[in-house]
């Protein structure tokens, strides 16, 4: 680990517009890919008669070293610039990436979105910057990539650029703070070093413009939150549910509850990477042995936190959603599954109260009939089943969720008050 401040961020942007072909070339420029996998590249590529360099060959090997354990941190795309040590939160291109970025999965403070020169904003260009805004990322670096494709011309980038802008102030996310850059992350311009390709322009490169990002904001001092994600029998162990702490600190002789399953025992054992760990903080992911309790008494969906400060279970909550899309109109009786940390829960739409402006936030119209695609409300929901859920105002890793219906994500919400 580096001492250096860590920041988590996002890669979004349109499928193909070259978020992988970017994290590649980061890591590259970083130094952060191992010299072999780049040698065994270049042999095979030479063997079938190429030069370059395949970005999409070097995090498919990426992928590959994972899964056999290797090189954690490469595999985990990681990368430091002078001031900040990088986490990538989640592969691009991962088919669960929204519903990981909605549901807290993959927290970021701030994202770089991709947005090919020779297409411009495309559906999920509009989804992730929406979705990026509802979730407070902070800061959005846009690189308008594939400027080779266009023969680095000024005026293209300028139309996408505008194009980009006008996006930002439909969804109202604050533009001034948006840094655009004209890359092409397969040739590596704008990427570590100012091209010679693109004289016209004079901002910072990419890697100049996460070093000087805004500090990450201080951990925050919320209890205990670990949502359990699987729960295993380990012969000589016992029982030994595993997640990620979300927040607060776990401790070997910690008193911890499970909610909404409502059991509680003391922290025997807490492993991490294989190795027993006196305690776990923040981030990271745990397999742990709780006294006394069996494989049947806890469950998925689960949030572990301490017994005198338990995780809320709610009888009903109020949210702040923004419907995406939706083929028709949603009225009270909806119900839909939210997915909320590692929980999936079938909740009713108990009452619309109130619809908002999307473009002021204020309230439009109070207890409306329905709301459909792209607009924003608060509602209150019942979950069918119990489920553990904080406002996010609390506990903001444990107070967004999306909505899914149909195989799709329908909405993104975050947590207002919850009724136990
Ligand atoms: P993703 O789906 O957004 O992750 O996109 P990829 O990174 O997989 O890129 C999609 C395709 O575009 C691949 O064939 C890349 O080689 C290509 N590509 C990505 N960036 C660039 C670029 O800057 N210039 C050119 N010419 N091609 C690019």
């Amino acid at each position: 680990m580096s001492d250096k401040p860590h920041q988590n961020l996002a890669i979004i942007g349109h499928v193909d517009h070259g978020k992988s072909t970017l994290v590649g070339r980061l890591l590259f420029e970083t130094g952060s890919v191992p010299e072999h996998i780049i040698e065994q590249h270049r042999e095979e590529a030479a063997e079938k008669g190429k030069s370059g360099f395949e970005f999409a060959y070097v995090m498919d090997n990426l992928a590959e070293e994972r899964e056999r354990g290797v090189t954690i941190d490469i595999a985990h795309q990681r990368f430091d610039t002078d001031k900040y040590y990088f986490t990538i939160v989640d592969t691009p291109g991962h088919r669960d990436f929204v519903k990981n970025m909605i549901t807290g999965a993959s927290q970021a403070d701030h994202a770089v979105l991709v947005v090919a020169a020779d297409d411009g904003v495309a559906p999920q260009t509009r989804e992730h910057v929406f979705l990026a805004r509802t979730l407070g990322i902070e800061t959005l670096i846009i690189a308008v990539n594939k400027m080779d494709v266009v023969d680095y011309s000024e005026d293209t980038y300028e139309q996408v650029k505008t194009e980009v802008q006008e996006l930002l102030k439909q969804v109202r996310f604050d533009s001034d703070d948006a840094r655009f850059i004209p890359i092409s992350a397969f040739e590596g311009d704008n990427i570590a070093e100012h091209s010679d390709n693109m004289d016209w322009f004079d901002g910072p490169t990419v890697l100049e413009s996460l070093n000087n990002l805004p500090e990450p904001s201080p951990p925050t001092d919320a209890p205990l939150r670990l949502p359990i994600q699987d729960v295993y029998t380990i012969s000589g162990i016992g029982t030994v549910p595993v997640g990620r702490v979300e927040t607060g600190t776990l401790n070997v002789g910690d008193n911890v509850s499970f909610q909404p399953s409502d059991v509680a025992g003391e922290v025997k054992t807490i492993e991490m990477h294989h190795e027993e760990v006196p305690k776990a903080g923040p981030g990271d992911n745990v397999g742990f042995n709780v006294r006394g309790i069996g494989k049947d008494d806890i469950r998925r969906g689960d949030v572990c936190g301490p017994a005198d400060d338990p995780p809320s279970v709610a009888e009903t909550f109020q949210a702040q959603i923004v419907v995406m899309q939706h083929p028709s109109v949603i009225t009270a009786g909806y119900t839909p599954v939210i997915h909320a940390h590692t929980a999936q829960v079938a909740c009713t739409f108990e009452s619309i109260d109130q619809k908002l402006d999307p473009s002021s936030g204020e309230v439009a119209e109070e207890n409306p009939d329905f709301i459909q695609a792209g607009d924003a409300a608060v509602v209150t929901l019942r979950p069918q089943k119990p489920l553990s859920i904080e406002p996010s105002s609390e506990i903001a890793e444990l107070g967004s969720f999306a909505i899914r219906d149909m195989g799709q994500t329908i909405a993104a919400g975050k947590v207002l008050s919850v009724d136990e």
